[in-house]
Order: structure tokens, then sequence, then C-alpha cells
């Protein structure tokens, strides 16, 4: 396949550099038989040698020219399955099932365009996968390994230091790709780890963290007072933001980017139960 043919509009970046190719596949480190899903396999860089270790590899591309040359290119690899098609509308649960009844690895060079809105969708579907290899742009890495009261740390911080043990691997030049993105990209390794209670509601913390972060330069009292919807009514069961703060013994005017995580947990910690009476 020619160059010409990288689509700016899918974010097509594709990897080049053999030396950054070889630490990803250290990194994804694919085992004889064990299932891989890999996100937009492109030119294949990555693919190829999934493929070559044996492992079950299920790639989702959703470019047709790229899905052509994969097509001809891996047509006799018995341990490839091509799934075309938005990785944004694909259920794992149903692809990893229908495969494996273990966990499966996630390996990906994301699309840049769409990288924040896959890490939502793969925090949300974590429990399926062991670990994930996921190359984004260094900016959205510094985003997600942000320290407590630094400028970077956000909503995607948060959730992610909850729900993953993370690990920054490496950076990689722009002119490892072609075509040569403007940005620098970085390599983080994801880890699923276990709820930090088992009575955990999700959706809850999700709206606490995402509403706490609404307007930066309010403070947490402030962003937390006037809501409505599911988060209000536990907030209201479990006696008011203002109790809250009380029980948990936080300053309401601090700010959502100065908590670590386990000061989050202590602040939701009151509003995971639901009052039934
Ligand atoms: N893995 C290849 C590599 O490392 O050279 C290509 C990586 S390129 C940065 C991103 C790939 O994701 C492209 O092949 C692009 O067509 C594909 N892609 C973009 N949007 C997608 C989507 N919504 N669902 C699935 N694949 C997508």
């Amino acid at each position: 396949m020619k160059k010409r043919f990288a689509k700016k509009s899918f974010g097509q970046n594709f990897l080049t550099d053999e030396n950054v190719i070889r630490k990803l596949i250290s990194a994804i480190d694919p085992q004889n038989d064990e299932l891989i899903i890999e996100i937009g396999p492109g030119r294949g860089a990555l693919t190829s040698r999934i493929i070559e270790s044996e492992a079950k590899l299920i790639a989702i591309e959703i470019e047709r020219d790229v899905i052509h040359f994969l097509k001809e290119e891996f047509s006799t690899a018995q341990n490839f399955t091509l799934i075309e098609g938005d990785v944004l509308k694909i259920e794992f649960e149903k692809i990893i099932n229908n495969i494996s009844t273990s966990k499966a690895k996630l390996a990906a060079n994301l699309p840049y365009y769409i990288s924040t809105a896959i890490l939502q969708k793969l925090i949300a579907e974590r429990h399926f996968f062991s670990e994930m290899i996921l190359m984004f742009q260094r900016e959205v890495a510094d985003r997600i390994t942000a320290q407590p009261s630094t400028k970077d740390r956000g909503f995607l911080t948060v959730l992610v230091e909850a729900y993953f043990e993370c690990e920054r691997l490496f950076d990689v030049s722009p002119t490892s790709f072609q075509p040569v993105p403007k940005v620098w990209s970085s390599v983080v390794r994801l880890k699923p780890k276990l709820n930090p209670r088992k009575d955990w509601d999700e959706e809850i913390f999700r709206n606490l963290v995402s509403t706490a972060f609404m307007q930066r330069r309010k403070t947490l009292h402030n962003n937390l007072k006037n809501i409505e919807g599911d988060l209000e009514s536990r907030i209201g069961e479990a006696g008011g933001i203002e109790s809250i703060f009380n029980i948990t013994n936080f300053q309401p005017d601090r700010r959502a980017e100065s908590l670590s995580l386990d000061e989050w947990i202590r602040l939701a910690e009151p509003l995971m139960t639901k009052n039934s009476g």
C-alpha cells in the first residue's frame, strides 16, 4: 500500500520505525494461543508480528482501503479475524466471549482524533481485558498520568487511576510514523484492578468526578451544589453536600484537581450505598 492512501480523517499515522515496532511487540508480549484484540491495524505494522507469534488476533478496522489491504495481506492467516467497523460501536464482551473464556489483551496505536472516546469505552469495558497496551498522543498520556494539583489532572486521570495500574512505557518521536504527525506519542500499559470496594457504584463515581471537574476554577462545593439527576438524589440521601464534606472531613473550597485518588474515594464513600427506604 502506498503512502498516499493514508487518510488524515481516520487518524492514519502508520508506524514505520522497526525499533519502535519491536518495543511495542515486546510490551504486548503475545503468547501462543492467547486472545489479542487490536484496534486500528492500519497497514499491519503490529498485526503481522502478532500473527507471527501465533496468538489469536481479532483486529477492528473502519477504513475501506486498509481493510482491502489487510484482507489481501493476511488472507491465509488462520489465527487472524478482521472485524470491519467502528470500534466505538463494538461490544467487546460479545467478540471475546465468542472465542475465549479468559480475558483478552488489547493492543492499539490509537487513532488520535477519537483516543479519549475509545479510552472511555475501554474504562467501561475493562473487565474483559487482562491488560491494554495503548499508544496515545503524548499530551493525552500526560493528562491520564497527571499528579494531583497539576493543570493536566482531570476527569479521565481520576477514572484511569481508580480502575487501572498505569505504567508509562516510552515516548515515540513523530518521525517513527508515515505520514509524520505534528505531535509526539507515548505508550502506556493499563492493567485493570479491583474496584475500591465491593458495592462500588461506577456510574455515581463517574458522575461525581465529572461534575466536580465541570468548571475547573470553581470549588468542589460550587460545582456539586446545583446538580440534578441520580447524583443529586444520592447526595440528598447521604444528607446533602455540606454534610458529606463534614463526614468525610473535606474543606468545601478545595478544587477537583487537588484531590488524590484516596481523597476521591473518601469523598465518594457516603454516596456508594443506595438508600432503599
Ligand atoms: N496500527 C497501525 C500502525 O500502528 O501503523 C495504524 C495506526 S493508525 C494511528 C490508526 C488506525 O485506526 C488507522 O488504521 C485507522 O483507519 C483506524 N481507525 C480510525 N478510526 C477508527 C474507528 N472508529 N474504528 C476502528 N478503526 C479506526
